[in-house]
């Protein structure tokens, strides 16, 4: 058969084993259109969807998806930084645990403290900042673009937002401050689903999302697997609109209930079918930029070390102050993915990191280990 000319190895090699392999013409035939670089159809990804646990065909997706990542973004894992920068938020998501009506603790950071810790986080060799908060106005368009500015001028590391809704004109101010990427999660694409946990205007999150392509950001999507009344082909339609509107990063994640929210007594998303979505996104969105999520580290941190075999290439290092940690609890008993252990994890299942990542984690194994011998 004709395979595509831009094909990589690994790809090929994948392919080449599905076709002539004891597996499904669906399998097969979604190999195919893989390896000629077609489209996958609605039915096609809801089928990936749905295969199930110890599976053959299931594996056989997985090692098709990690070998299409290593082939498009490369075998290095890449690690980002992540400030938590303030918990205010107007909103009231269904399912958030700072939600405005929430009773959590509340803390916002300051622009030099915001700074300083950015400064910080640039000595971890992590290849991007992002900043992340509810959405919380008391950061003006002049405050983002300070710290932008200054982020981009002190460590000229990318920076991320994830602030939320923004105005078109204020997400133009913040790109020419030197933001090169924003995450704004669909949720979810169905306007059912999407109403019932957000309750505000499906349109406008869709119309900025695309104003983010348009713009020149490297535009971040994602949903959540889980939510209430959602479905298989809910998810489909989410991978597939987040291909056709040219986003190029995708956080997917497990619903988890948050204590204290309308949706505390929902049940847990299933993981089983968040991986299934790492890998679906990775055949159908082949160059995207894919966390293996902190929610799902949240349920175990195996299973997000598992999502690094199965598409995803991104591990997102949480750098919010000590003091504040706790305080960001979008949902309950979220895991705390520090820098030395996530690393030490990563070293330890073989994945391949950075050099810059590598010389950081190496000082301060030696650091810790001068530490142990003063001590002892
Ligand atoms: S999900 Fe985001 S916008 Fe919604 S309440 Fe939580 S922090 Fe606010």
């Amino acid at each position: 058969m004709l395979l595509g000319k831009s094909l990589k190895r690994l790809t090929h090699k994948k392919v080449a084993e599905i076709l002539n392999g004891d597996f499904s013409k669906n399998l097969k035939d979604i190999a195919k259109k893989v390896a000629n670089e077609k489209p996958l159809s609605k039915s096609e990804i809801v089928y990936l969807l749905n295969l199930k646990k110890e599976t053959n065909e299931r594996k056989a997706m997985f090692e098709l998806a990690d070998a299409i990542r290593k082939d498009t973004v490369g075998k290095t894992i890449s690690i980002k930084g992540i400030i938590e920068f303030s918990n205010y938020c107007k909103r009231n998501c269904a399912y958030c645990g700072i939600r405005a009506k929430s009773n959590v603790k509340r803390y916002r950071m300051g622009v030099e403290e915001i700074i300083e810790t950015a400064v910080e986080i640039s000595k971890f060799g992590v290849d991007t900042v992002v900043l992340q908060s509810g959405e919380d106005p008391y950061y003006t368009v002049d405050k983002i673009v300070r710290v932008v500015k200054e982020i981009e001028r002190l460590t000229a590391l990318p920076i991320s937002l994830s602030i939320g809704e923004r105005s078109v004109e204020e997400l133009k101010m913040f790109k020419k401050a030197g933001a090169s990427k924003y995450l704004l999660k669909q949720e979810s694409v169905n306007r059912r689903v999407f109403e019932n946990v957000h309750g505000f205007d499906y349109d406008e999150r869709i119309r900025l999302l695309k104003a983010l392509v348009s713009l020149g950001y490297i535009t971040g999507g994602g949903n959540i697997i889980g939510l209430p009344e959602q479905s298989v082909e809910d998810i489909a339609d989410d991978i597939l609109f987040m291909k056709k509107i040219g986003v190029k990063m995708a956080g997917i994640g497990p619903f988890i209930p948050a204590r204290g929210t309308p949706l505390e007594k929902h049940p847990f998303g299933s993981v089983d079918l968040t991986l299934n979505a790492y890998a679906c996104t990775r055949l159908v969105i082949p160059d995207v930029f894919l966390p293996s999520t902190t929610a799902l580290g949240s349920v175990s941190a195996n299973l997000q070390y598992r999502g690094l075999d199965v598409g995803c290439n991104v591990i997102m290092v949480n750098f919010t102050p000590a003091k504040y940690l706790e305080d960001y609890a979008i949902y309950d008993n979220k895991r705390n993915v520090e820098f030395y252990h996530t690393v030490e994890d990563l070293l330890n299942s073989e994945k391949k990191l950075s050099p810059k990542v590598l010389r950081a984690f190496d000082k301060m194994r030696k650091e810790r280990e001068n530490e142990n011998a003063r001590i002892l």
